[in-house]
């Protein structure tokens, strides 16, 4: 078991994509979706286009409007009325092809040890989330979980970008030198989070070896369920204000 940090951890926030749930399934899904919602709703184009080649018309736009790079579902939204355009269809029927999307970009399943433990910390600790993607707790269901949400895309800022880290810090009223953030990304959760004067957990599911210059984090975990077993042996008593 890791040492405790020299301060009491009283927040924790956590990514979702690849922390909470599996996320690349769930995209595959909702493209498809959208991409049936094209094709009987703007069949040029969907014959102009396979599910592969709407995926370079996004490419094509990422690399143009560098402005949307902290925001993929704005980016996706661009990309396909961009598709719809070239191909002759009303781009105006971007509106539906992004609900088809959402709808099942929200059908996440969480790994089997993320909803016993966030139940079981939300107990404990104010919870918040921080993501550069597009899944919606609220949506999903466990939105109860959680006392404040930050999403790159609503906030404008992604990260790395330490504000982002320091807004959820506020929302849960607590010094950022306070809060644990958890995630699986090494570069936006572990270094990003450290850089912005956090405690970090680096959620390895993968049991990946760690690949960067700078120091491996503190707290490495295979799942929450480890993370869990970690804060009861070393953050002892309730942390609720
Ligand atoms: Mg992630």
């Amino acid at each position: 078991v890791p040492p405790a940090p020299a301060l009491p951890i009283r927040a924790i926030t956590f990514d979702l994509d690849e922390t909470l749930w599996p996320v690349w399934p769930t995209i595959v899904r909702a493209e498809k979706a959208l991409y049936e919602w094209i094709s009987t709703h703007a069949p040029s184009t969907a014959r102009r286009y396979t599910i592969e080649g709407l995926r370079q018309v996004r490419d094509e736009v990422a690399r143009i409007r560098l402005d949307l790079a902290h925001d993929v579902a704005e980016l996706r939204r661009v990309s396909t009325m961009a598709a719809l355009e070239r191909a002759g269809d009303d781009p105006e029927l971007v509106h539906g092809a992004w609900e088809a999307f959402m709808r099942e970009r929200q059908r996440v399943e969480p790994f089997p040890d993320a909803l016993p433990a966030l139940e079981t910390l939300a107990r404990r600790f104010p919870l918040a989330t921080i993501t550069n993607g597009n899944a919606d707790v609220n949506l999903i269901g466990i939105g109860h979980l959680f006392r404040a949400n930050f999403m790159a895309g609503v906030e404008g800022i992604a990260k790395p970008d330490p504000r982002i880290f320091h807004r959820a810090a506020d929302a849960l009223g607590v010094a950022p030198g306070a809060v644990l953030h958890v995630g699986d990304d090494t570069a936006l959760d572990v270094i990003a989070g450290r850089a912005a004067g956090m405690h970090v957990a680096w959620i390895n599911r993968g049991g990946h070896a760690w690949d960067h210059d700078v120091p491996a984090p503190e707290l490495a975990f295979t799942d929450l369920a480890e993370l869990v077993r970690w804060l009861d042996a070393t953050q002892p008593g309730p942390r609720h204000d």
